[in-house]
């Protein structure tokens, strides 16, 4: 079925508010996904959401002893990031060996880690790392969030 809605909220409760009608495929930097679907390996819903607007996904920052990553981040901002830098070299050393700049310019690590794929590079050093992800949603009018 071809996508019938595209959306490109600029926050993160109205991409939430998109994504609870269910039929959606969430875009970050089609590094996979648009690859995947031109090669008829994915199927995309009927709603497509970009959620490269929503500042709130893109931001690294302190959080108590640890580092919160934003799931747009891409790899070119990991790698020269001074908290990336400081804590967690071994993230930054991974990126250095991501493909060419043109991907690690698009490429995000939220990406990365909903593809899944056992090649992804990043995902060894979250694990290494003992990263933890949040994962939000808006239930019932407002936003909740979950670690995993
Ligand atoms: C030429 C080429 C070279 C590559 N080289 C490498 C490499 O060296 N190392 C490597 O690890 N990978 C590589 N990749 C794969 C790809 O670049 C990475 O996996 C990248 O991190 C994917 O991020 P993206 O933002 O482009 O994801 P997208 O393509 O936008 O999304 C990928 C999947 O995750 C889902 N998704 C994305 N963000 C979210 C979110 N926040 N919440 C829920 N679901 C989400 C999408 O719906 C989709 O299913 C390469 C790809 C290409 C085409």
């Amino acid at each position: 079925m071809p996508v019938e809605q595209y959306w490109a909220p600029a926050s993160l409760a109205g991409a939430l508010e998109h994504l609870r009608g269910g039929d959606v495929t969430i875009l970050a930097g089609g590094t996979d996904l648009m690859p995947q679907s031109q090669a008829g390996r994915v199927t995309l819903r009927r709603g497509l959401l970009n959620i490269r607007r929503v500042p709130e996904l893109h931001r690294i920052e302190r959080d108590g002893a640890g580092v919160r990553v934003g799931t747009l981040c891409t790899v070119s901002e990991l790698m020269r990031d001074p908290l990336v830098l400081d804590h967690f070299g071994i993230l930054a050393e991974a990126c250095d060996h991501f493909a060419s700049d043109q991907l690690r310019n698009a490429a995000t690590i939220g990406g990365n880690v909903c593809n899944a794929s056992p090649a992804g590079d990043l995902l060894i050093p979250l694990l290494v790392l003992d990263g933890e992800a949040e994962l939000a949603s808006k239930p019932n009018g407002t936003v909740a969030t979950r670690r995993r």
